[in-house]
């Protein structure tokens, strides 16, 4: 196995096993993935995160082709059908964190009653109605709710989210529980006001120009003496 391989195995292992830890899954709940060659690698089913070994993650193909000696996640569907359709996604996050998913269990979506919203691509953060796991239905609806997004709540299940790398995948999923448990606290005292869709686009506008380092950057600035 090739070194660039090996440490996107271990890197799948090192994502699975912050879940526990930032308290973002419990027992074998979740699994991740990442691109890896015309496929995708993926975590094994229903494996504890602590003995997962390189050799356990599972390589799977686009025509469902795969290899290693484990079956893969159940979510494998999702997982292809995001990698397909998604061109920007380079690995996906999917957790059962417990604020997302007390909201993904009122079915309600995160509207934009915080800035920090836009993080997922938009104005609000879509719940997908609820299917089976694993099913192809699923998937379906998984592609639906993340178009034009980043992160989706999954009715009465969890959330997912897409990054260019497991690190950002894992560290959107973070930002989507403490949003969701910030919009529930919120909640429990009234209904949070929103901001509306033209501060949404101040915002998103400004997200741009502070990733790509043009925020505040000085264009025609004084010559210093
Ligand atoms: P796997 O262990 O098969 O990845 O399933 C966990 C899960 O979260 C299913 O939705
Ligand atoms: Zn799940």
């Amino acid at each position: 196995m090739e070194h660039a391989e090996l440490t996107l195995r271990r890197q799948l292992i090192d994502t699975c096993g912050a879940f526990g830890p930032s308290g973002l899954s419990q027992g074998t709940s979740g699994n991740a993935s990442a691109r890896w060659q015309n496929g995708m690698l993926i975590t094994p089913s229903a494996m504890d995160y602590a003995r997962i070994r390189p050799s356990d993650i599972v390589w799977m193909g686009p025509d469902g082709s795969r290899t290693g000696h484990r079956a893969p996640s159940s979510e494998w569907r999702f997982h292809q059908r995001i990698l397909a359709e998604r061109p920007d996604a380079g690995a996906i996050v999917h957790v059962h964190s417990p604020a997302a998913t007390a909201l993904a269990c009122l079915r309600l979506p995160i509207p934009a009653f915080h800035y920090l919203v836009a993080v997922a691509g938009g104005d609000n953060i879509r719940c997908a109605p609820y299917f089976l796991f694993g099913s192809d239905q699923l998937a379906d609806a998984v592609i639906e709710a993340l178009h034009g997004r980043s992160a989706a709540l999954l009715a009465n299940h969890g959330q997912v989210t897409v990054g260019a790398s497991l690190d950002a995948a894992l560290r959107l999923a973070l930002d989507v529980e403490s949003l969701a448990d910030q919009y529930l606290r919120a909640r429990t005292v009234g209904e949070p006001r929103r901001l509306t869709a033209r501060q949404m686009r101040e915002v998103l506008d400004r997200f741009d120009r502070y990733r790509n380092g043009t925020l505040d950057r000085v264009e025609d600035g004084p010559t210093p003496r």
